[in-house]
């Protein structure tokens, strides 16, 4: 298959200039491009072509021996870099591509989907540094899960020049050491014969860009200091220590790039009454020596407001009861904790005269006697109840 002459390729005269000829290519990349044609053979054969064309035509190198001798003048040995002239990989046509639409905001961009990840060593993608955060949260917010409105100083995009750093759109420019492709390719002699390298271009440090006059604002950073309201949706459950993250809510990246993330550090405010433990709420209750006795109804506190309980007649200091459910949800699941109630029986601290006799012949009944039986259980067995 004989090749078809490159200026007739691209559709430019002999005399044509670079500018023209990279104007001419840039048209049948866009138009052959494979995401365009998808499944299309002939286009494939094209955008290759025109590839190798410019890869040609663009080198004033290879463009002199190719107009001297044509083909032959730039195929095999002669071809340089990229092995004969046996056409070109995808990979390389693709990493050609900086040269040709210099950085962002070209039609390309929008046919790659963003994507500098094909064709290996592309143009690299600043990112801003994380942002941590602690946020105090009440055992009420810990069981229902919170909506938190922060106020938060960190880098933001700089507004006036929309976070590049650069003063205008005419001071933007693509940078001259690497063509807009974010990396340099260096050849280096080792034993092994020459060995090709990508580093990231020294110069722009892989952005692809070059400002030359700087914005008035940030002076060139793309990022100022500045205030951000953030709302953090706390799921349920979260405990002391607990870390969340929000992609894209940290600081601003220089120069346009991608922002950090926010950090978000979870501390507990203790509750007044209300013990966590787990995902279980434990509550001291202390009854009068009669209730326990006599039985009786009583309000405790729980994270749902207040609950009645019965205390059953002759009933022990130191049982547990348990309010089922009452507890706090684990994290992204139905299940919920329980609260446990911890009945103590209050022993006055102080007697007066009437109240020490009327004791003092409750003393000589044998009821009033200790006498702890089968169904009386041992603390052993209740912290066992309890850790069940
Ligand atoms: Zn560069
Ligand atoms: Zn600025």
């Amino acid at each position: 298959m004989s090749k078809r002459d490159y200026y007739d390729v691209l559709g430019v005269a002999k005399g044509a200039s670079a500018e023209e000829i990279k104007k001419a290519y840039r048209k049948l990349a866009i138009k052959y491009h494979p995401d365009k044609n998808p499944d299309d053979k002939s286009a494939e054969d094209k955008f290759k072509e025109a590839a190798e064309a410019y890869e040609v035509l663009s080198s004033p190198e290879k463009k002199q021996r190719y107009d001297q001798f044509g083909h032959a003048g730039v195929g095999g040995a002669a071809g340089g870099g990229y092995g004969g002239g046996g056409g070109m990989n995808m990979e390389d046509i693709f990493s050609q591509f900086g040269d040709i639409f210099g950085g962002g905001g070209s039609p390309f961009d929008s046919f790659f989907g963003g994507g500098q990840s094909r064709g290996g060593g592309g143009r690299r993608v600043a990112k801003g540094t994380n942002l941590r955060i602690k946020v105090k949260l009440t055992l009420d917010e810990i069981a229902k899960g919170a909506e938190k409105k922060i106020k938060v100083n960190k880098q933001i995009s700089c507004k006036a020049c929309d976070g590049t750093g650069a003063k205008d759109k005419s001071s933007v420019s693509t940078c001259k050491t690497c063509g807009g492709s974010g990396s340099v390719r260096r050849v280096t002699n080792t034993i092994l014969g020459q060995m090709q390298t990508t580093a990231t271009c020294p110069t722009c440090h892989g952005s692809g860009q070059q400002i030359t006059a700087k914005c008035n604002v940030c002076h060139g950073d793309g990022t100022v200091r500045g205030e951000e309201t953030i709302s953090i949706n706390i799921p349920a459950g979260v405990s002391e220590g607990m870390q969340l993250s929000m992609a894209g809510k940290g600081n601003a990246a220089p120069n346009g790039g991608i922002p950090g993330d926010l950090i978000i550090l979870i501390e507990e405010v203790p509750h007044e009454t209300l013990k966590r433990e787990g995902n279980n709420i434990v509550y001291d209750l202390h009854i009068s020596i009669p209730d326990a006795a006599l039985g009786a109804s009583v309000e405790v506190p729980t994270i749902d407001g207040k609950a009645k309980i019965k205390i059953e007649p002759g009933t022990q200091s130191g049982k547990l009861l348990r309010l089922k459910g009452k507890g706090i949800p684990e994290v992204n699941s139905y299940h919920r904790g329980d609260q446990i109630i911890h009945v103590n029986i209050w022993t006055p601290k102080a007697l007066n005269s009437e109240e020490r006799a009327l004791l003092e012949k409750l003393k000589e009944s044998a009821n009033f006697k200790p006498q702890p039986g089968k169904n009386d259980k041992s603390f052993f067995d209740r912290m066992k109840e309890y850790f069940e």
